[in-house]
């Protein structure tokens, strides 16, 4: 999709330009691991802020053109006994190096938090994360990838040969965001994959909007079942509507992919969380409170 190419160039340029000749104090104090969870934990972060000024594109049958939205942009931390995954990397921290934010229209960009300080403040940094996943291969979801060169890269295969791929290769300042993870230990999987082998997380390819976009299960002890839409859907209307992005890879393969996501909310009484929208991010605790 070339508008995230764009978009992604422009951050590739935003985080070569944006270097303080003088270090800047962190943002937030780095401090140390903290100790291995005893039951399961889901973290909301804040990984940016997209005011679109046309969502044209985000309907192949027109009914956004012309409107304005404001989407969010969201990680999870989830903390299992055995491990912690991180679940999208959101937009790239450079940008909050930029006061007023990145402008590429029909996008302008912000970083309120780095994803970076959020973990480090939850005594999580990237180098203590074992697993990095992500539902999609788009910028706003990758923008923070390289942080977690050294965590096992699950991904879906489709998907990871998307990233990978010449066309994708040849984008270098798009790449530049990812190529790490290139050289990453990784588990790949089809169709879905238990990520722990006791049911609690579970990443299901719900392919249609790039060719191995997934989306995560998270069964919560208190909170009960957790769905992350990735981005099957980006705003609650599109949910009701089966709205279809005019850029995604496959019309047909996302209706099948609604059809099998609802399906799944249904028979597990998920709580449906989608991730670009306000309001689902609204009704979060905001880490370091948790879903347990
Ligand atoms: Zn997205």
């Amino acid at each position: 999709m070339r508008l995230f190419r764009y978009a992604a160039a422009a951050l590739i340029a935003l985080a070569a330009c944006s270097k303080p000749a003088v270090e800047a104090p962190k943002e937030e104090k780095a401090a140390p691991a903290e100790p291995k969870v005893d039951a399961l934990r889901l973290y909301v972060l804040d990984c940016g802020h997209i005011d679109v000024s046309d969502m044209g594109i985000f309907d192949r049958g027109g009914a956004y053109d012309g409107q304005k939205r404001s989407l969010v942009d969201t990680c999870y931390l989830v903390r299992h006994p055995s491990g912690d995954l991180l679940w999208d990397a959101g937009l790239p921290d450079a940008i909050h190096d930029a006061p007023d934010g990145v402008v590429n229209p029909p996008f302008s960009l912000t970083m309120p938090k780095t994803l970076r300080g959020q973990l480090e403040r939850l005594g999580v940094p990237p180098d203590y994360v074992e697993y990095f996943s992500i539902s999609h291969s788009h910028f706003d979801h990758l923008g923070n990838a390289n942080l977690f060169k050294n965590s096992t890269f699950v991904a879906n295969e489709e998907e990871r040969e998307h990233m990978f791929r010449a066309e994708a290769r040849a984008d270098a300042e798009a790449f530049a965001a990812y190529s790490d993870l290139e050289a990453s230990k990784k588990v790949t999987f089809s169709d879905s994959y238990d990520m722990f082998g006791d049911g609690k997380v579970i990443i299901i390819s719900m392919p249609g909007h790039t060719p191995g976009h997934s989306v995560l299960l998270v069964n919560l002890e208190h909170s009960g079942p957790i769905l992350l839409t990735g981005d099957l859907y980006h705003l609650a209307p599109a949910r009701a509507n089966r709205t279809v992005p005019s850029f995604n890879t496959s019309a047909e393969e996302t209706l099948a992919s609604m059809d099998k996501f609802e399906e799944l909310a249904k028979a597990s009484g998920a709580r449906v969380i989608i991730q670009h929208e306000a309001a689902d991010f609204e009704n979060l605790p905001r880490a370091p409170a948790y879903l347990d």
